[in-house]
């Protein structure tokens, strides 16, 4: 069996026993950015539920633009009060340049490696703080996920 249909044949067993939900508001008022690492699995790591945050995925857990659109409909359409950045340890984007990344991709793209970990989560957690349209959010978190521990500890948390 070929992997769509693969897919298919799961979403008929999903969608046998799926039960509607009543709004797609974040019920937790919650926004988890994460890597798309397989590794990590943000709603059991974080003890979330479907329905109660919305989680966005990329490369490297960075915030770029297309992650600020996204913060910025959480936030101003759905509720959204407390972000959480949760970068990892064993990140494929850790110790890789731009250069090589747009050489190994063949893509002219901004891909955000990262260099010092720490670093990286600082600067996405600034470029977050310094948009005046997230004045409205009251949590703002930075986490690193262990893969090899499965254990999220904080770099930073600012509550309003
Ligand atoms: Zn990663």
């Amino acid at each position: 069996m070929g992997e769509i249909d693969r897919l298919l044949t799961s979403n008929e067993q999903y969608a046998s026993t799926f039960s509607s939900m009543s709004g797609a508001s974040p019920t937790r008022k919650l926004a988890v950015v994460t890597c798309m690492d397989t590794r990590i699995d943000p709603l059991r790591a974080l003890g979330l539920h479907i329905g109660e945050a919305h989680v966005i995925r990329n490369a490297g857990g960075r915030i770029t633009e297309d992650v600020l659109r996204s913060l910025a409909v959480s936030v101003h359409l759905l509720g959204v009060q407390a972000i959480v950045v949760m970068q990892h340890t064993g990140c494929g984007l850790i110790g890789v340049s731009e250069e090589d990344l747009q050489r190994l991709t063949g893509a002219s793209l901004p891909f955000h490696p990262i260099g010092d970990p720490e670093a990286a989560l600082d600067e996405d957690l600034a470029t977050i703080r310094g948009a005046d349209y997230f004045n409205a959010v009251d949590t703002l978190a930075g986490f690193r996920f262990d893969v090899e521990t499965g254990i999220v500890s904080v770099q930073s948390c600012t509550e309003r």
